[in-house]
Order: structure tokens, then sequence, then C-alpha cells
């Protein structure tokens, strides 16, 4: 048994220490499931996702077999490090629990499967047990890196050897999409929906692949898991009462259109079927998705498949519009198209709702204009009834979160901060060192940080002139909270970490676009205080 792709045995370096417990390691670098039935009969090691080997003795002969039993199985060897039995064991015990949950809730019959569909398979079942939005799949030369997004952030889950990644993501495009039609070709940016069953259920994955230097990315958006509970109203996803207000007053309005906004993956789809939730069920409602995320037992959804034009957003929403609809949901506005099919349903008396990318809510207007929507339209009474803009933002563990003050790291940015909020700093608080409650993600999930606007006769007058200044002062002459004063409010209520928050609205300093950019403030800032670099 020799492979010439096996590392020698390297002798221990001396300079690390024995592992004796998780806090010597990378806190999300748990047991491989695939090698734990063999370390379990060895009993002195045992693998981990990375691809490390801990083990009693590392210079033992077995450390070179579990080496080729991973190349064997298309997985990389990492570092070997020597831990203690007891850590070990208790490894494989845990590993052996995670084994039976998964096995008992496997249905599908997977003998007949290829080894790659059972790996996509098993790394889908892990992404959705640690309750993330998305995997990524990096694939270049000789590595590809398994990387897990969970509120928003990115951590490593695993290393694969290249060949290994390559099959699995030309086996889910090739064999497990809804159009399995297509050939995978890492060449071009592609994309797809996949439908897989996971303990019983359906989930529902997006696609994407885009060529790279040396390889390609895969991305699955795991859709209706994740951040996207089933049921929450919009208070629970973080929107104030006085926002919920409007939205509720814009739900009951008989005809017009309800456009909200963000970026990707900013959860507009689950704000949009919480909306759906305060329909009068004696009320139709059609909403046309691409694909459907979540099912809501109460409307009729209609699956949009965009590759082919005959079956578009704009076409079918055209058809829904002969269905005696009294609301549309159409998923998103791309082009004049859609866009169009918004303003014909809003003005033909319907309640229409749409989703739009834009980085504001009165952004949308630029974007609709943009589409091809005159502002003379766009200011009809009977069109906008109210503009919504979402982003998410991470919310501090409230176990582990410590006062901002004493984070060390922060020293720099406490004096800015100091001046912006005054005595309110006490009350804000950073990232703790992570705790048992919150898997040392330092997190507790994310909120919504939004801005609504209610579409009232003198903001039709700044809509139809195109002045959008003008209208943002008057809004905030009127006691509108932009989405800049909710992150500012989540911040000083001590739920978001103030350096997440300039994450979201840039440098929080007295040199503010609002008040208008203050060049002569910039020399005194750098004199006093400390700028983000
Ligand atoms: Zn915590």
């Amino acid at each position: 048994m020799s492979n010439p792709e096996i590392p020698a045995p390297k002798p221990q370096d001396a300079s690390v220490s024995i592992v004796s417990s998780q806090a010597d390691l990378d806190p999300k670098d748990r047991p491989l499931l695939d090698m734990a039935d063999w370390c379990r009969q060895r009993g002195s090691l045992v693998v981990l996702k990375s691809g490390t080997i801990l083990t009693v003795n590392p210079a033992a002969r077995e450390v070179q077999n579990c080496k080729i039993m991973m190349v064997n199985r298309g997985m990389r060897p990492g570092k070997v490090l020597q831990a203690t039995p007891e850590f070990i064991a208790l490894l494989l015990a845990s590993a052996e629990q995670v084994q039976e949950d998964s096995d008992t809730a496997r249905v599908v019959d997977v003998s007949t499967m290829s080894s790659q569909q059972q790996r996509l398979r098993q790394l889908v079942q892990e992404a959705v047990a640690a309750n993330v939005s998305d995997i990524h799949i990096e694939v270049r030369q000789e590595v590809a890196k398994i990387r897990f997004r969970k509120y928003g952030e990115l951590y490593l889950h695993a290393e694969w050897f290249s060949r290994l990644a390559r099959e699995v993501a030309a086996v889910a495009f090739n064999k497990e999409t809804d159009h399995a039609t297509a050939h995978f070709n890492p060449l071009i940016p592609q994309d797809a929906s996949m439908p897989i069953l996971i303990s019983g259920q359906e989930v529902r994955l997006r696609l994407a692949s885009l060529p790279a230097h040396g390889g390609f990315d895969v991305v699955m958006r795991i859709l209706g898991v994740g951040d996207a509970a089933t049921g929450v109203t919009l208070e629970e996803l973080g929107y104030t009462s006085e926002q919920v207000y409007i939205i509720k007053r814009a739900v009951q309005m008989p005809h017009g259109a309800v456009l909200l906004s963000g970026p990707t993956g900013s959860g507009k789809t689950t704000t949009l079927s919480s909306c759906m939730r305060l329909v009068r069920d004696t009320r139709k409602v059609y909403t046309i998705e691409d694909p459907v995320e979540k099912v809501v037992d109460t409307v009729t959804q209609v699956p949009v498949n965009t590759d082919k034009d005959d079956r578009s957003f704009a076409s079918f929403g055209r058809a829904a519009l002969r269905m005696d609809p009294d609301y549309i949901v159409l998923g998103e506005m791309r082009d004049e198209d859609t866009a169009s099919v918004m303003i014909r349903a809003a003005i033909t008396g319907h309640l229409v709702f749409s989703t739009v990318h834009t980085n504001s809510a009165i952004g949308v207007i630029a974007r609709l204009v943009d589409m091809g929507i005159s502002p003379s339209l766009l200011s009809d009474t009977n069109v906008l009834v109210s503009l919504i803009f979402q982003r998410l933002a991470p919310k501090l563990c409230p176990h582990c979160k410590v006062p901002v003050a004493e984070a060390a790291a922060q020293h720099d940015a406490m004096s800015r901060w100091q001046q912006v909020f005054g005595d309110k700093v006490s009350s804000i608080y950073a990232r703790g060192p992570g705790c048992k409650q919150c898997h040392r993600t330092q997190l507790a999930g994310r909120t919504v940080v939004a801005e609504v606007i209610w579409i009232d006769e003198p903001g039709r007058q700044f809509i139809q002139k195109l002045d959008m200044l003008g209208w943002h002062q008057y809004l905030r002459s009127q006691g509108w909270q932009s989405y800049r004063d909710r992150t500012l409010a989540l911040v000083t209520e001590g739920i978001l970490d103030p350096f997440d928050a300039e994450g979201i609205i840039g440098e929080i300093s007295l040199i503010s676009e609002d008040k208008g950019f203050d060049y002569r403030k910039i020399a005194d800032e750098l004199q006093h205080h400390h700028l983000p670099t």
C-alpha cells in the first residue's frame, strides 16, 4: 500500500502542546463522520472535518494508515496533533451520537445512489443541521474549501481534494437539479434549483457557479431554512411597532403597490410571506416565484422558470391578472417587462407586492425609472402605497456579550463613539469570547433593520419631480426613521455590536452625510479620534 500523494510522517512539532479539549482547537472543527467508524475500531485517533488528525501517538503506524484511508476516500489529510486519550474518546463518542441521529433520519434508499450523490446529501444534511444559509464550495487546483455561512458570516467546514468537489458539483448540476438537462461546465456561470430529501422533508437549494482562477466556485443557498423560520410575525423579524402599523395599513389598501427592497440575502422572501399572513382568507392571492421557496397554504403559488422566456415573471404575472385575483405577489422586478406588469396590476385595482434590489427605500424610485417607468406614472395616486427597505444585522449573544469599553480591541474607536453616543455609550455592548449558548459564534441570530415609507401627497410630488433629496429632508421633518437611525438605536440598546453596525452603515462619527459631509472636520477627527482604517 503505497501512494505517492501521502506526505512522509513529519516529526512532531515540539512547540505544539498536547490537545486536551475543544478549547485547543477551532470550535467548529468537529469529528469527521466518514472516518469515525474506522477510528473507533482503533480507538487511539480521530479525524476532524478540517482533515486534522488527533492521535495519542503521532509517530504510530496507524496515523499513516489513517492518511491512506482518507486519500482513498477523497479527503485530504491535514495536520497531525498529539491529543490526550480522554479527549479522543470523548470526540469518538460524540461522533457516534451524531451518526445515530443521522442514520435514523435517512429515509431515501441510498444504496442506488453513487457515492458522489451520497456525499452531496451528507453535505446538505450537515448544513441544514447546523442551520446555515449557504454552502460555498471553492474548488482550486489541489484543494477545495467547503465553507458554511451562518448568521451572515463564513466559516471553514471542511477541506476536500478538488477531484471529489468537482465530482460532487457535477453530480449536483447534472443529476439533482429540476431541469437536469444542462451539462455542468465549470468554465461558464451556471445556475439551477435543486430539491433534496433530508429526513423525509424536501429541502430546496439554489445553485450558482462561477469560474475562478485555478478552478471554480459553487454556492448553494438553502431556501426555507436558517433565518427563514415559518410563521414569524413582522415584529419577530425586527420591524418596530410603528413600521408594522404602516405595513398593516398598506395590506388593507384595495389597490396599489407595496415594494420591498434590500440586498440579496436580506430576508425579503421571509418578510413577504409574513405580509401574506396578514391577508384575510376571503381574498385570493397569487404569488409568482422563482422558485417557490416556502409553501404558504392560503395562497396560490406559481413557480417560474426564468431560463425559459415563455414562462417568465412578466407573462405569468399577466396570466395571473386574468385569474380574478385580489393580491398579486411578483417575486422580483428585474426589468421593464415585470415593472410594467406591477404598474398594470396596481392601476387595474389590485394590491401588488414585489421586491427589487436597491440600497434604500427611496432608491426604489430611481431603480424603477431606470427600468423605464415614468415619474408621472409612479406618482399616480393609484400606484405606490408603501416602500420598504430592509437589511439583516447580527444580534449579540446575550450570554457572552461584553461592555464595549471592556473589549480591549475596540479602544481605538471608543473616543469616536463617545462623541456620537455621549452617555449612552455605557449601554453599548460588543462581541464577547463566545460561549456554550451561542456555540462560540458570539451571535444570537439576526434581526431586520428596516425603513418604511408611506407614500403621501407631498411624497408623490417629490417623486413627480424626482427630487429625492427634498423628499428625504421632508421625511426627516415628519419624524421618519431611516435604517441608519434604526441601526444606531440597536447599538444603544446593546443588541448590535458597533463594529458590525459600521459594516452596515459605514463609519459612526460626527462627520455624517446627513448634516453635509464636513471636510474641515476630518483633520480634527484624525488628531483627536481614531478613524477606522
Ligand atoms: Zn455566547
